[in-house]
């Protein structure tokens, strides 16, 4: 077994600890790695050649990306019967082992211990920056690319090494709260400014050893080691600590709406930690984390957001298939989503043609980069270089014989198949017989655009959602000939701009779309029904949902929702359900209710566009009912509207992977992010259960809630869509 953690002592008596995961750029903590590390500290507190410690990485430009995510999932399962049991136990092995560093051998007295400091090359996230807390001193390269701080938040956990117990005792309750609370990440100078570190140099394994060897006594105890230590900012029962824990507790409440158990969980931890001593604060820190981790939400989280995402992001679904990395791409189109993915091909290098109809078009394109740099210097995010970088990678034309030598072209113009077919004659005449053609239609399937090409193999639909630039999901489609290289630049492509692919089969609306509309349909059904607008919009957000349905349809406005419900109506004929949707949107449309753009729909704005509220006048049309259904009816059947046309998407073979249903309706949609996606939600709920509420949903609101038969067989199995043989092994 090659060793992740070395350790050397110089002739000064410096021993350095170096971390070096291997097989990795970056290093990840394992249990391996606990073991190594904890070896190492005791040999150099037993060794009285050893004056000081250094902690440091072998990876140039990185200190550690975090815990390998699996050691939890060990945990758990070594726990057999009394899992909780065994996670408690592991998580305080960690916590005796930060511990170790941070009491380097001293007495009760103080006395005594060796200075350990931390040198960080770059980037330390999660437990990277966990271990540095323990030391007595961090020293950071003055790296601006590198990232610090605690992100774990994100994935639906909280830093449970003694990360927030020891954050919040360095800053305050208050000053980590946005470390804490929102995983806000900082680069070296900003980390310091912030208090997160102690010193920003360019040889920090230098620095570090020149003050382990010069450090007095005092340096090395921790302030909440010391006698008559008192919480910056106040303790709970402090006025002012009264104060920051009344506001954080709204602060958490208002954003999360309950739904998401590690904020709560770790406001209890710091709240319930800063009332005793900092040993026993730790032991309530890892009995919180336990409760989290065996929380099915974080573990959703987890799987949804950070492994899968990351699987997807890597090409779990790629084809095997060379290199297909973008050169050069052509987008064709300048308009909204033309000038965004112009935008993010340039920032991620790639030379990009932007043509439209007219060069003034196709400038205003590219002006629409300069825009966005300009706004990212003005916030510092950006530099006038970078600014200048980008746009000498845009070549903006209205001559189709610019496009020569592109090895990707992305169709974004209007939304209509015979502007579309023309496009696509008029570009294959200059582009080279290997380049990939993509349309970035919303609505129109690619097996059907495809035919304006010879070569349908080389067509796919690689489906952007707006604002580009902000939309991290890239649904990619799969025509009827699709072939698999043209699969394989499309991830390629993907992987490039940084965002997360999901591979979907051809249909009507594809995937994200398929199951958004419905959700949609059913706030506006509810309206209809006559249920309280207010009651449909928080029963939604209070379902981890951002946007309720009538918020939703308004932002993308009422005048597409017309379009799409006429198409969809002439496309289906007889069959189409939505009539009664129809009525509320088109009476709304007829009012000059036409959503936020307008400045009406829904919700009523003022001069700014601002929210002022849902419109009273809707109830003149539709008067709320005296009888309301319970805030769970609401939420269930807004819910399950989404996560049975997730299953029915599986069912026909649009979605042929989990993975991309529930990491694709997070970021495509928002799918309430705490479940960790629809299927998910459902394993949330038990397959038995779920089909239960599906009948009873059916009888109550009719055929759009019957059961998928997927999930009938699944209920009567008693299996879940994560644990069933055919899926666990490509999840
Ligand atoms: P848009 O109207 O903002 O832009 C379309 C651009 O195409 C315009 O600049 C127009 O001048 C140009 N154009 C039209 N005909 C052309 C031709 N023959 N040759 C060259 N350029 C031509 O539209 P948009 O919102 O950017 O949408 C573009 C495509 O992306 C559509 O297929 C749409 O369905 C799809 N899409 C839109 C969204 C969205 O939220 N707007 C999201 C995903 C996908």
């Amino acid at each position: 077994m090659t060793a992740e953690f070395t350790m050397e002592t110089d002739a000064q008596g410096v021993a350095t600890i170096t971390w070096d995961t291997p097989g990795k750029s970056m290093n990840v903590m394992s249990l391996q790695g606990f073991a190594e590390l904890d070896a190492h500290m005791d040999a150099a507190l037993a060794d009285d050649a050893v004056t000081g410690i250094v902690i440091t990485s072998g990876k140039p430009g990185s200190f550690a990306g975090g815990m390998d995510l699996n050691i939890i999932a060990k945990m758990r399962e070594d726990g057999g019967d009394d899992p909780a049991k065994s996670i408690f136990e592991g998580i305080m092995k960690i916590h005796a082992i930060l511990r170790k560093i941070e009491r380097a051998g001293m007495d009760d007295k103080n006395k005594g211990g060796k200075p350990v400091a931390c040198a960080l090359p770059g980037t330390a996230l999660g437990i990277g920056f966990e271990i540095p807390l323990a030391c007595h001193r961090i020293f950071a390269a003055d790296n601006p690319k590198a990232k610090i701080g605690l992100p774990e938040i994100m994935v639906g956990i909280f830093p449970g090494a003694g990360g927030t117990t020891r954050l919040s005792r360095k800053l305050g309750a208050m000053g980590a709260s946005p470390f804490l609370l929102e995983g806000k990440l900082s680069d070296p100078k900003k980390a310091k400014s912030a208090g997160l570190v102690d010193e920003v140099c360019d040889d920090p394994l230098a620095a570090a050893k020149a003050w382990v060897l010069e450090a007095k006594p005092s340096d090395i105890v921790k302030p909440w080691d010391d006698k008559g230590w008192k919480m910056p900012g106040g303790a709970p029962y402090h006025p002012a600590g009264f104060m920051t824990f009344v506001g954080a507790s709204a602060m958490v409440n208002g954003k999360t709406k309950g739904v998401y158990p590690a904020a709560k969980a770790m406001l209890s931890a710091v709240y319930e930690g800063a009332l005793v001593p900092f040993d026993t604060a730790l032991k309530i820190e890892a009995r919180w984390f336990t409760s989290v981790l065996l929380d099915p939400s974080s573990s959703a989280m987890i799987r949804s957001l950070f492994i899968n995402k990351e699987a997807l992001e890597k090409g779990a679904n790629r084809p095997e298939v060379a290199d297909q990395k973008v050169r050069r791409v052509g987008v064709i189109g300048a308009g909204m989503m033309g000038a965004g993915i112009a935008l993010v091909s340039a920032m991620a290098g790639i030379e990009v043609v932007l043509l439209d109809q007219s060069k003034e078009a196709a400038e205003k394109g590219r002006a629409y980069t300069e825009g966005y740099m300009e706004k990212g210097i003005a916030r510092k995010k950006a530099t006038p270089e970078k600014k200048e970088a980008a746009l000498a990678l845009i070549t903006a034309t209205d001559d189709y014989a610019a496009l020569k030598g592109c090895d990707l072209i992305v169709e974004a113009v209007f939304e209509d198949p015979k502007i579309k077919a023309e496009v696509t004659a008029e570009v294959l005449k200059h582009v080279g017989e290997d380049c990939i053609f993509a349309t970035n239609t919303s609505t129109l399937p690619i097996s059907e655009l495809a035919k304006a090409s010879e070569s349908p193999e080389q067509f796919i639909g690689i489906h952007f959602f707006s604002p580009v630039e902000k939309m991290m999901l890239v649904e990619i489609i799969r025509g009827k000939a699709t072939g698999d290289r043209a699969v394989a630049k499309a991830l390629d492509f993907v992987r490039q701009i940084r965002k997360t692919p999901i591979v979907v089969n051809d249909a009507r609306f594809f995937y994200a779309n398929r199951c958004i509309i419905p959700y949609i349909n059913e706030g506006i059904r509810m309206v209809a029904e006559g249920v309280s607008p207010a009651l449909i919009e928080n029963a939604a957000r209070m379902a981890g949902m951002p946007l309720g349905p009538l918020q939703l349809v308004d932002e993308t406005s009422i005048e597409l929702g017309v379009k799409i419900a006429k198409a969809t109506k002439a496309a289906m004929g007889e069959a189409y359900p939505d009539g009664a949707v129809d009525d509320v949107i088109f009476w709304m449309a007829d009012q000059g209710r036409m959503g936020r753009k307008a400045g009406a729909g829904f919700y009523s704005y003022d001069d700014k566009g601002k929210r002022t509220g849902l419109w009273e006048g809707l109830a003149a049309q539709y008067p709320v009912a005296d009888d309301q259904p319970s805030l769970t009816e609401v939420q269930h059947r807004l819910l399950f509207i989404q996560s049975l046309e997730a299953v029915r998407a599986l069912e026909d073979g649009v979605l042929t992977d989990i993975r991309e249903g529930d990491v694709g309706a997070i970021l495509g949609w928002g799918f309430a992010p705490w479940s960790g996606g629809p299927f998910s939600w459902l394993d949330i709920l038990g397959a038995p259960y779920a089909a239960e509420r599906c009948d009873e949903l059916t009888e109550a609101h009719g055929d759009r809630f019957a059961c998928p038969e997927l999930l009938r067989e699944m209920a009567g199995k008693n299996r879940s869509f994560y644990g069933s043989a055919s899926q666990s092994a490509a999840a």
